[in-house]
């Protein structure tokens, strides 16, 4: 049976987000935390996850609760796939479902090809491209059988265009955008929408990391001058999802940079 644009039409296409139940990897700082905190103040439960900053989640918490927000913190290695079947089973066991996930966990450590060591690739390929699939496998036959779910994951403009000194991040982030445009078609007739952002450089603890020459160079090349916002990457999660109609997507939040 199709659906006519009149009965499109009549649905809601942004839904608010009470009663929506919301896994989110990385939230313990950065661009994971700006996102629990979009969700909450947009009505969903966040379960929000760190690995290594208790300290720094605890704060996250804090806001969210000071706002009214519903958040609760878990800790788990997303390159751990027995943390991340812990983490759906503990989420599914307490709220009773999860309706979105947001692969936002990530980490770089760079250097030219010729000085990369097989460690420097295998500890990034884990974390940013084996924990998308950790976390993403451990809640999707959960979404399946609800018929309902969303799957937003953080990739990069570095996934897109490449950078100097990064050749793990960048395979990690490129691999995300095929991931995504695939499961996207695997999962489209089944009521789940899996979509991407991409980050251009945002003002977080991953970019303060940069040689303060290099992150100059690269505003300079910014056509708005600056760098972003970790709730601007949020509101385009937010976005995301809400939509109905947009799968297999990515979108660009850089301030114009094509490189
Ligand atoms: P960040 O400030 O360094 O925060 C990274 C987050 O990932 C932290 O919450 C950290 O938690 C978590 N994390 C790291 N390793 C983990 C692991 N093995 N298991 C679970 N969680 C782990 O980074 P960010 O700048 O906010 O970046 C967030 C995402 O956006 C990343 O995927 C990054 O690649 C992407 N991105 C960032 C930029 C940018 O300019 N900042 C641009 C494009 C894309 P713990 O500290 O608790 O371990």
């Amino acid at each position: 049976m199709t659906t006519t644009v009149f009965e499109v039409e009549k649905v809601n296409s942004l839904k608010p987000l009470e009663g929506k139940v919301a896994i989110v990897t990385g939230a313990s700082r950065g661009i994971g935390a700006e996102i629990a905190k979009v969700l909450a103040r947009n009505g969903a439960t966040v379960i929000g996850t760190y690995n290594n900053s208790p300290k720094q989640i605890e704060d996250v918490a804090k806001v969210i609760e000071e706002e009214g927000g519903k958040f609760h913190a878990l800790q788990a290695d997303v390159s751990v796939f027995d943390d991340t079947e812990k983490l759906a089973t503990e989420v599914k066991e307490k709220f009773g479902k999860i309706d979105i996930l947001i692969n936002n966990a990530g980490i770089t450590k760079d250097r030219t090809f010729k000085n990369m060591s097989k460690e420097d690739w295998d500890t990034v390929i884990n974390v940013n491209l084996n924990g998308v699939f950790n976390a993403t496998k451990s809640v999707i036959q959960h979404m399946l059988e609800q018929n309902d779910g969303r799957i937003v994951t953080i990739s990069s403009i570095v996934g897109q265009a490449g950078a100097f000194g990064q050749t793990n991040y960048s395979a990690t982030k490129a691999g995300i955008l095929g991931f995504t445009k695939s499961l996207a078609l695997e999962t489209a007739s089944k009521g789940i929408t899996v979509n991407a952002v991409c980050p251009g450089y945002i003002g977080t603890e991953m970019v303060a990391a940069m040689p303060e020459k290099v992150l100059n160079n690269i505003v300079e090349k910014v056509p708005m001058k600056r760098l972003g916002l970790p709730s601007e990457v949020a509101q385009a999660v937010l976005y995301l999802v809400q939509a109905d109609y947009v799968t297999g997507q990515a979108i660009a939040v850089n301030g114009g940079l094509y490189m």
